[in-house]
């Protein structure tokens, strides 16, 4: 086989064979296959699509590109859920203490934040102490002790994704359903998980833009996870706004805490039950919608959830006084109140502005290497369907740096559409494909 031949295969929108696509990956990450031909490929699968199958087969080309992680050591079937990537989305750390203390075990790899989406390594770090680097058997030695485990992706793991990912980002060439699709359901398959919840952000500050885009992915994940005999489900959910009130790490993570003392807002909690039902139900904890929001409310109204969450975080070292005393959150020098300049309703939150703005404030991620505050970020305090007077706080900026609370002060209003006409505040959770 030779990649010249593929690469023009592709480009005349002609359909690979599934040992085609496991020479592509494999001569890629063996050095074998240059960068410039594997850009020429992934442009030519931009352009011209792979179908299912052909998802499927780079899906699983990925899986064999490394090692997979044997969960069998833990007791009982095991959930996991990934969100394809958003705005203060935290349900992380509210989904993984409510679904632990319920008897299910989590045991979970997550990522770090990079441009304007944050990741939630990034919020567990903001514990002081807390750490993601566990060997195997410290995570599973954790996960039959406690329940829950929450740790870094290692390098073994789909190592073909990890290469192809970093020349996608630089060659414009990651919104592709395809290449999107298998990316993550490679690394989740591997991840070892026998249930897998998938968020699948829609709107401004998702890959996908539009409702119809964002349920073909979703479509094509759960049928790549289900023929991995993974039981796969995906919830169709808004980004056309932050999720919750807060973004930035420590922002966020004390946003958690207040979700499990009973005080989320309603946009964060919708996601976190119906994530974590599809996570009950699943694994077959639940036999009904009812049943799971009855149980994982349980967890809440019980204190249990708080505790898991307390005892994860000690048990991977974090400091837990903040989460009994919430005074104790890391606090910034500065905070600005950002003002309305006029009256309305807020019709739209750009929530990629948003993520850029906590990122100028130093929350975020440019570059794979950049080193991020925890302590700062935005509170927002208006959402889509609110009436703002002129002169309301829309906002709150906490930072560092006087320079930075500048720049984000003045990039903050342009995240911020207002309109003379009533708006509906949007529903959360839009559609589950199962
Ligand atoms: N997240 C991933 O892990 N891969 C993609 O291609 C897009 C989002």
């Amino acid at each position: 086989m030779r990649m010249y031949d593929i690469i023009t295969k592709k480009k005349h929108g002609e359909e690979l064979t599934k040992e085609e696509i496991s020479f592509v990956v494999n001569g890629f990450t063996k050095g074998e296959i240059p960068d410039y031909q594997m850009s020429a490929f992934l442009m030519a699968v931009c352009f011209n699509q792979m179908n299912d199958r052909e998802a499927t087969d780079l899906t699983q080309a990925m899986i064999d590109s490394g090692d997979t992680l044997d969960l069998s050591e833990i007791k009982g079937f095991k959930a996991d859920k990934h969100s394809t990537g958003g705005v203060g989305d935290k349900t992380s750390l509210i989904i993984g203490p409510m679904v632990a203390s319920l008897g299910v075990p989590v045991a979970k790899m997550s990522g770090r934040g990079l441009g304007h989406t944050g990741g939630t390594i990034d919020k567990l770090e903001s514990f002081k102490g807390f750490s993601t680097s566990l060997t195997r058997k410290q995570f599973i030695k954790q996960v039959n002790k406690i329940g829950l485990s929450i740790i870094g992706q290692t390098k073994e793991l789909c190592p073909a994704d990890k290469k192809m990912y970093a020349l996608r980002d630089v060659t414009a060439t990651v919104d592709n359903r395809a290449l999107i699709a298998s990316s993550i359901m490679s690394k989740k398959i591997a991840a070892g998980s026998d249930v897998i919840v998938l968020d699948v952000k829609v709107g401004s500050g998702a890959f996908m833009k539009t409702l119809d885009d964002a349920r073909e992915l979703a479509k094509l994940m759960v049928k790549i996870g289900n023929g991995c005999g993974r039981k796969t489900y995906a919830v169709l959910t808004d980004m056309s706004q932050p999720l919750g009130n807060y973004v930035g790490n420590a922002l966020e993570a004390y946003e958690a805490v207040l979700a499990l003392n009973g005080k989320g807002p309603e946009d964060l909690m919708e996601a976190c039950y119906t994530l974590a039902s599809y996570m009950l139900l699943g694994v077959g904890r639940a036999n009904s919608e009812t049943e799971a929001l009855g149980l994982l409310k349980g967890t809440i109204e019980d204190g249990s959830a708080l505790k898991k969450f307390a005892e994860w975080i000690a048990a991977q070292g974090g400091d837990t006084e903040c989460i009994f005393n919430t005074d104790k959150s890391p606090k910034t020098e500065y905070s600005e109140d950002i003002i309305a300049m006029n009256d309305g309703y807020v019709s739209q939150i750009r929530t990629d502005e948003i993520g850029m703005t906590s990122l100028i404030l130093g929350g975020g991620r440019e570059t794979k290497d950049d080193v991020i505050d925890p302590a700062v970020g935005i509170k927002i305090r208006k959402k889509v369907g609110d009436y703002v007077s002129k002169g309301d706080p829309i906002a709150t900026l906490y930072a560092n740096d006087v320079d930075k609370l500048r720049q984000a002060s003045a990039r903050i209003h342009d995240a911020y559409i207002f309109s003379a006409k009533k708006v509906e505040a949007p529903k959360h959770v839009l559609e589950i494909i199962k």
